[in-house]
């Protein structure tokens, strides 16, 4: 069985009856539907592509289960200015296929799957994606946060006619015409002002009158001529039938209604951890991340987290990917105390 990738570049190849490599570093065995790894690594944003980089440089050949839609969330975004390295910025698309390729130069077996379960019962640990069973001395959970929505019906039902959680994905489509952006955070301004490089106007839209985005960026959004900031506004309902053509508005002070006519929506209201697989076995806190305990670790010797999966404070890619280097030397160092791999492994950080 075979297993492509969208970037091109490596194939996982299963094969039937393989043998452990005697002597060898690797534990990187497969058959039909079972593969067996010292380190998976479940994710393939910043962090868990990091962590892929490290743990491939130190032998353990990781095998990272990507996602159906592998790169996290970096994925979803057009300039990234602040990655450092790139004095010009970089496309979120093309830092994250650097960094898979990356991974993959050390020896990273990529699957470009979703899991469907987890047993964190007994080791080797045990996760289930497209019908494959893994078994891993050691696992690192790197799944990220995905874009939240606003819940309502009209929403749900023109999603991809005109509501978009991806600006960058989207935005071409809305060339000369007039859109909003709902959310008060980096994200809604810095979609918000993306969009202005096509839609001939770009209304932002905030449930409140203070804003968590940064100064600077909020600044640059107020003093952009073909953005129009509306505070306390809420929204009750997209209009439109087969795509959109205005919303239902209402003050979240005064609680008076009115429409506005627009032909795309844009939602920029924050992240939900991905942690479903993981609930049952890891603890999360009160906004449903995982906890970590001694940095990267969780409460099951030999399982990591790394990446916006716990983290709600930073949620940088430059973090992200520092937590995945950090899981990795822990993972390896575990792995090492554990008598799983040597201490000679130990030295290509
Ligand atoms: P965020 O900071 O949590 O902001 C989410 C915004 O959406 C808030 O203004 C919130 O309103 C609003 N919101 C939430 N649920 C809503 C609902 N149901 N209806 C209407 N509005 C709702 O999320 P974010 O903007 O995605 O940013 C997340 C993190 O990434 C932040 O740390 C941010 O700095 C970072 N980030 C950085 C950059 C950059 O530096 N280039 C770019 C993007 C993101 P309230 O304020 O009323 O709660």
């Amino acid at each position: 069985m075979t297993e492509t990738n969208p970037f091109g570049g490596f194939s996982i190849a299963m094969v039937e009856d393989a043998t452990p490599i005697a002597g060898g570093p690797s534990t990187f065995t497969s058959a039909a539907d079972r593969v067996e790894a010292k380190v998976v690594i479940v994710g393939s944003g910043p962090a868990g592509l990091t962590a892929a980089i490290y743990a491939a440089r130190a032998n353990l050949e990781p095998v990272v289960i990507a996602g159906a839609e592998p790169g996290g969330q970096l994925m979803l975004t057009s300039d990234v200015e602040n990655y450092p390295g790139f004095p010009e910025g970089i496309q979120g698309p093309d830092l994250m296929a650097a960094m898979r390729a990356q991974a993959e130069r050390f020896g990273t077996r990529l699957v470009d799957a979703d899991i469907d379960a987890v047993d964190f019962s007994a080791r080797p640990f045990r996760i289930w994606a497209r019908g494959t069973e893994y078994r891993a001395q050691s696992v690192i959970v790197a799944t990220g946060a995905s874009a939240m929505w606003l819940g309502i019906e009209s929403e749900t039902r023109l999603r991809g006619r005109g509501v978009s959680a991806c600006a960058t994905c989207d935005g071409f489509f809305f060339k000369d015409r007039e859109i909003a952006v709902v959310g008060g955070g980096d994200t809604a301004i810095e979609e918000a002002t993306y969009l202005t490089r096509f839609a001939s106007k770009v209304h932002l839209l905030h449930r409140r009158d203070t804003f968590r985005a940064s100064k600077i960026m909020l600044e640059r959004a107020a003093n952009h001529p073909k953005i129009e900031i509306h505070v306390n506004t809420g929204i009750d309902e997209v209009l439109g039938d087969q795509k959109v053509d205005g919303l239902r508005l209402h003050d979240t002070l005064t609680g008076d209604e009115r429409t506005m006519p627009i032909e795309g929506l844009f939602i920029a209201i924050g992240h939900k951890p991905n942690t479903d697989a993981f609930r049952d076995w890891l603890e999360v806190d009160e906004k449903g991340y995982l906890v970590v305990h001694d940095e990267t670790g969780s409460k099951i010797d030999g399982v990591f987290i790394a990446g916006d999966v716990h983290d709600h404070r930073y949620r940088q890619a430059v973090t992200a990917a520092a937590d995945g280097c950090k899981a990795a030397i822990d993972a390896e160092r575990w792995l090492e105390a554990e008598g799983i791999t040597e201490a000679a492994t130990a030295t290509a950080w």
